[in-house]
């Protein structure tokens, strides 16, 4: 009998009660799936969409620190070991109030795709705690930290897992855990990814998951016979990722005119210069600030507690969190002439706004394909650490490049449409799923 959608997200809803953002990331891949399952049945003889819906292990933890008044505090730690087919554990930690299991769940099954979609060795997983960083002092963050890496350190390794960071864990927080790692474990391995150059991290490492989508996106434009040049793009976000995304951007010749936090977005007509995104960067890893302190010193336009989606652009890249572009927003980039979207963020767009993609043929592509540079790089930093050298700057954007360009030829591949129309979504999921479930097969029942 063949596999049906619906039966099958019922069970999975089943299974996993109140885990909205799971369901929506298995649903998003298992609506391409299904049907290519269908059409080679092995995988549905082996349980291949339901083994891979499992994560092998979930481990949770109590964090307990001291924060600078001496009162005790208690957070929730988490690793989502999703699949290793076909390498150790790979994926960040996110330290942000809105951690928990089911976000932990979508973002570590995502990973194994994406991590597949690289070409790299490296399987999927993803962490984090209900933390939040914000407000918090230097001392604070690095006990905390500390205590975080302090349980972790059991399940991780270079050949187990090896995280990196994501919202709410920069070069800062990757830097005091894998200190805390090194001094427990007794080993200096490349146990951790994003680490500082003097201390086996990786030139472009912070720059890869932004420079990578805007290179998915000047792919996605040249396969339709266009360029970057001279067209207006929206980015959300003021993190690693947007603020590298808004750099690459204006490198090509585009022009960037938004960027966002959750206090709301600043639209700045003139568009981002190097120098201002320097000034953004500054503001966002050095004083903590908020995006509005950008309007008031550029005298651009803060539009409180909004999202950018309303102002006119080519190009659209979601580069803040999940869930931050739904169905209407969609609608008006579309309407507004918006034809080609690069996702930076991690399901930044809910499972309407990308019908609402598709079915106006934009050139879209998830955040599966799109942000893959990042961990692309990570996996490089790992193949550097245990070759006990650095590649350059070049060479590393180079591979970078490379990278992209293969995940935007197997998207193709997979995902080819009428004329130049290709559904992206389509080609990632069954790109980044063929590699883990044939290594899934090959091991037999396990
Ligand atoms: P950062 O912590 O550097 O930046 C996150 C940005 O998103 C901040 O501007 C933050 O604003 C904003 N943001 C967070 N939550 C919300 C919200 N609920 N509403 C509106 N804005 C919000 O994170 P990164 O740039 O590293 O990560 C951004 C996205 O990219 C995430 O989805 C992450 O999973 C994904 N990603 C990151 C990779 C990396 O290499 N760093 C790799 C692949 C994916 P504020 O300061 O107000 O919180």
């Amino acid at each position: 009998m063949a596999l049906d959608l619906e039966q099958f997200m019922d069970g999975l809803r089943r299974r996993n009660p109140g885990e909205s953002e799971f369901h929506q990331a298995v649903e998003e891949v298992a609506n391409d799936l299904i049907p290519y399952i269908n059409d080679n049945r092995r995988y549905d003889r082996m349980q291949i969409l339901e083994r891979l819906t499992e994560p092998d292990r979930i481990i949770i933890f109590r964090v307990c620190w001291e924060d600078d008044e001496g009162n005790v505090r208690t957070n929730r730690g988490y690793r989502v070991q999703h699949n290793n087919a076909i390498g150790p554990y790979k994926g960040g930690i996110r330290f942000h109030k809105s951690v928990n299991q089911s976000i932990l769940k979508f973002l570590a099954f995502e990973q194994t795709f994406k991590n597949s979609l690289t070409g790299l060795p490296m399987g999927g997983g993803k962490g984090g705690s209900d933390f939040n960083p914000k407000g918090k002092s230097e001392r604070e963050i690095m006990r905390f930290c500390q205590a975080f890496m302090t349980e972790l350190q059991r399940h991780i390794g270079p050949n187990t897992d090896v995280p990196a960071g994501d919202i709410g864990v920069g070069a800062r927080e990757v830097s005091y855990m894998f200190g805390q790692y090194k001094r427990i474990a007794n080993e200096f391995t490349g146990t951790i990814t994003g680490k500082g150059l003097a201390f086996g991290g990786s030139l472009i490492r912070t720059e890869a998951t932004g420079y990578g989508a805007v290179y998915m996106l000047e792919d996605m434009v040249k396969h339709r016979g266009q360029s970057l040049e001279g067209r207006v793009a929206t980015v959300s976000g003021s993190g690693n990722v947007a603020t590298h995304a808004a750099e690459k951007l204006v490198v090509l010749g585009a022009k960037v005119v938004t960027l966002s936090d959750s206090g709301g977005f600043v639209y700045d007509k003139d568009g981002f210069t190097q120098e201002k995104i320097d000034w953004v960067k500054e503001l966002k890893d050095v004083r903590r600030g908020r995006i509005k302190e950008y309007a008031d010193e550029f005298g651009a336009e803060f539009h409180e507690g909004q999202r950018p989606w309303g102002v006119e652009c080519d190009f659209a890249l979601p580069c803040a969190t999940q869930n931050e572009l739904n169905a209407e927003e969609a609608r008006t980039l579309v309407s507004n002439g918006c034809f080609a979207v690069s996702e930076g963020a991690n399901m930044p767009s809910t499972l309407d706004a990308i019908h609402v993609f598709q079915d106006a043929k934009l050139a879209y592509a998830p955040s599966k394909a799109a942000n893959a540079g990042g961990v692309a790089v990570s996996g490089l930093e790992m193949t550097q650490n245990s070759m006990r050298l650095s590649w350059s700057k070049d060479e590393l954007n180079e591979r970078l490049r490379g990278i992209m360009g293969e995940i935007h030829n197997n998207c193709v591949e997979y995902g080819k449409g009428e004329g130049d129309h290709v559904d992206y979504v389509k080609g990632a999921n069954i790109a980044g799923f063929i590699k883990v479930a044939d290594a899934v097969i090959a091991y037999g029942v396990i």
